[in-house]
């Protein structure tokens, strides 16, 4: 096999840094750090400040743990939601899908992944003890399990559920009629509410 062109040191890191993206492999990050060097050093510009700006001013809120500006999100803030329900989610892709759902007035809690041990992710990784600690402010009555129906998303609902009823909390999971192995991302927005109004105690 030919051995490809050297190519000079900031392409390299540039590619290497674009291949870390989920799904993106050497191929189409080497395209993509084409693209921007060649015919768009506007955007390469824009993107570079962009994300220098998320990770200097991007903070995970200390009520939800979902993405804020401030120390407390807009949710969070928002007088008007309903702060004795909590709704557990995964990742803030799927509270966005709750939401928009329009079924749900209440506050949330963004686990920001899922129980995976194979990958070395148990409770202490995503923080358990904080939830725990938030869902136990006297004002929460129930906590709504709304982690994925994956294999991962079912186990970090069993093993939240535990905890929470431990806590002497009411815990409730999203109805079935959200189909088996699917993610809460990818479900249609009527769907959610139903699950939401239809869910049941654990
Ligand atoms: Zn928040």
């Amino acid at each position: 096999m030919q051995a490809p062109l050297p190519e000079p040191e900031p392409l390299t890191t540039l590619i290497e840094a674009l291949r870390r993206l989920p799904g993106v492999g050497l191929r189409s990050a080497r395209r993509m750090a084409y693209h921007l060097m060649q015919h768009d050093l506007t955007a390469a510009d824009q993107l570079s400040r962009a994300l220098a700006s998320a990770v200097k001013d991007l903070r995970h809120c200390t009520r939800c743990n979902g993405f804020a500006e401030e120390e407390v999100c807009a949710t969070c803030a928002n007088p008007k939601r309903d702060g004795s329900v909590l709704c557990v989610v995964e990742t803030p892709a799927d509270q966005n899908m709750i939401e928009s759902s329009h079924g749900y007035r209440g506050l949330y809690y963004v686990l920001m992944g899922r129980l995976a041990p194979l990958e070395g992710v148990g409770p202490q990784e995503l923080r358990f003890d904080r939830l725990v600690k938030r869902a136990s402010d006297g004002v929460v009555r129930e906590v709504i399990l709304a982690t994925n129906f994956t294999a991962e998303g079912e186990t970090t609902a069993h093993y939240l559920s535990e905890l929470l009823r431990a806590q002497g909390l009411s815990v409730s999971r999203l109805a079935r009629g959200v189909p088996a192995g699917s993610e809460l991302e990818y479900v249609d927005a009527g769907t959610i509410a139903w699950a939401l109004m239809e869910r049941r105690s654990t």
